[in-house]
């Protein structure tokens, strides 16, 4: 038939057999000159590449974002210059302590990363579904993921190592009250807001900065699950949120979110009751109001899996002309981080893979390494400066300097003076939810301690509940008496 594709090897060979191998006689042995049989069993038992060590469990889809208001002069960034101007995003939701094969709808953060695709380079927003983290330090990543994993001896998730983790880390109070909410378990991933979490910074042609958050508000509205309805879809269906997710793109509804930022003056920043670097915090919505920026809408899956979401590799790093980074320490943490995971997971050239490719053309005089599949510069000179390639380092591009509060490089301050882990979940608690959240999250919160168990149970009990306690008094009472928690003892 005119239009059959012939099989071939991975080196082209059209090939006549794809199933039997090459035998001496009908019934074997195998000969070793079967080469079609090993490419296959080779290039087979090559197919796993390292799972990320957090968010291994996730889904992705292309879509556009258009810019709807008028940002530019909190931004020089060229995506923001006009209302009306769009650019092609990836994103990638996932789940955060799980591994690849783990249920859609565990109690656990969910990763919220995009991929803006922008005329002058990729900018990465690498954020989550809260606008906080369990920790404001870099140095403690290590130790507090290793509590979301297995245990190094029964090799099962451990609400012990949990929770005496948090009781001794206070900091962590603000996510965990989060966590333990009605939005711990997302009704899938549509019905979700997004946050870049961070503060980052912007600026503009005037070459001013100001400190910025990020928030991508659902436009399907906050749709919740129970802790028992959650239960029972991790055994039902672990994949339910990948699927309601492609479901919806595949028959056309395709999710939005508006993007809205919030905006901080250097001046505002030295006078904020917290430290506006520290992940751990929010900046108020009255204080500092959402401002529109842009609506997001997904609508086209991958056509290829493995090739556009698993090898997609998102960067805090990754940021355009306009937008900055800030010396929150955990996003300092995360731009080391981050390109450190993608070269050992996808090699030293992960952004020659198309689905990490930018739209502009790249000028470097990097070369070589792993899989350099881009013509490696071709016979352009490997070096800086020279006088052939006419590749300037614009100084137009340069970014203000930032004004640090101290010049002393040896401060290994817990506390910087900062020590206020308990207002903002109380207020969260007390101000912003409903009764029937408040219920909610305490049955959560006494069914994830009920899971304490060992020598330790009480003293970590105690010591979480007196976090609690500091935050709201009817968090803790409830909590205490929905574990019938004897302070005597
Ligand atoms: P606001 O009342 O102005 O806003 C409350 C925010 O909380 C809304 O963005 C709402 O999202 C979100 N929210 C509601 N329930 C939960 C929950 N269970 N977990 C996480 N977020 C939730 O309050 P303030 O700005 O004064 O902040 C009060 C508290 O609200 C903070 O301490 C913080 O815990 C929480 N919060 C604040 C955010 C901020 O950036 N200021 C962002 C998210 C949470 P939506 O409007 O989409 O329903």
């Amino acid at each position: 038939m005119k239009d059959k594709k012939k099989l071939t090897t991975a080196s082209g060979k059209p090939y006549f057999e794809n199933e039997d191998s090459m035998t001496v006689g009908a019934r074997g042995p195998i000969l070793l000159q079967d080469y079609h049989l090993h490419e296959k069993l080779a290039h087979f038992n090559r197919e796993r590449i390292p799972e990320r060590v957090v968010h291994a469990k996730g889904t992705g889809a292309f879509g556009t974002f258009k810019v709807t208001n008028d940002i530019a002069k909190y931004t020089k960034a060229k995506l923001f210059s006009k209302v009306g101007n769009s650019c092609k995003v990836l994103v990638r939701f996932s789940t955060v302590g799980g591994e690849k094969g783990s249920a859609d709808t565990e109690r656990d953060p969910r990763g919220y990363a995009v991929k803006f695709y922008t005329e002058e380079g990729n900018w990465d927003l690498v954020g989550n579904n809260t606008p906080v983290f369990f920790i404001k330090d870099p140095k403690k990543f290590p130790d507090f993921v290793h509590t979301q994993k297995r245990d190094p001896k029964t090799n099962l998730k451990s609400p012990t190592m949990m929770w005496d983790y948090w009781s001794l880390n206070p900091e962590s109070l603000h996510q965990v009250v989060i966590l333990f909410s009605d939005r711990g378990t997302p009704d899938g991933y549509r019905k979700m807001n997004g946050y870049g979490s961070h503060t980052f910074s912007m600026i503009n042609i005037e070459n001013e900065r100001v400190w910025v958050k990020f928030h991508f508000k659902t436009q399907q509205g906050n749709k919740t699950l129970t802790d028992a309805e959650a239960e029972i879809l991790k055994g039902k269906d672990p994949d339910y949120a990948q699927r309601d997710f492609v479901e919806a793109i595949a028959k056309g509804d395709f999710p939005k979110w508006k993007l809205k930022i919030q905006v901080m003056t250097e001046d505002q920043a030295k006078t904020f009751k917290w430290n506006p670097f520290d992940v751990t915090k929010v900046w108020s919505h009255s204080e500092y109001p959402l401002i529109d920026a842009g609506i997001m809408e997904l609508n086209e899956i991958p056509s290829n899996y493995f090739a556009d979401v698993e090898q997609a590799a998102f960067a805090p790093a990754h940021t355009i002309d306009g937008i900055g980074l800030s010396h929150d320490k955990m996003l300092q943490g995360r731009i080391l981080a981050y390109p450190d995971a993608h070269r050992h997971r996808l090699g030293a050239n992960y952004e020659q893979i198309p689905v990490n490719r930018p739209i502009n053309e790249v000028h470097t005089h990097q070369r070589d390494g792993y899989m350099s599949v881009e013509g490696n510069g071709g016979d352009n000179p490997n070096y800086f400066p020279n006088s052939f390639d006419n590749i300037e380092a614009d100084k137009n591009y340069k970014e203000p300097a930032m004004k640090l509060d101290s010049n002393i490089a040896d401060t290994y301050d817990r506390n910087e003076n900062d020590d206020d882990y308990y207002t903002q979940p109380g207020d969260l608690f007390r101000k912003v939810m409903t009764d029937k959240e408040r219920k909610n999250t305490v049955s959560n919160i006494v069914g994830a301690m009920s899971g304490i168990m060992g020598a330790k149970r009480d003293k970590i009990i105690h010591r979480q509940l007196s976090h609690f306690y500091k935050a709201d008094k009817e968090l803790a009472l409830s909590i205490t008496q929905g574990l019938n928690f004897n302070f005597k003892k």
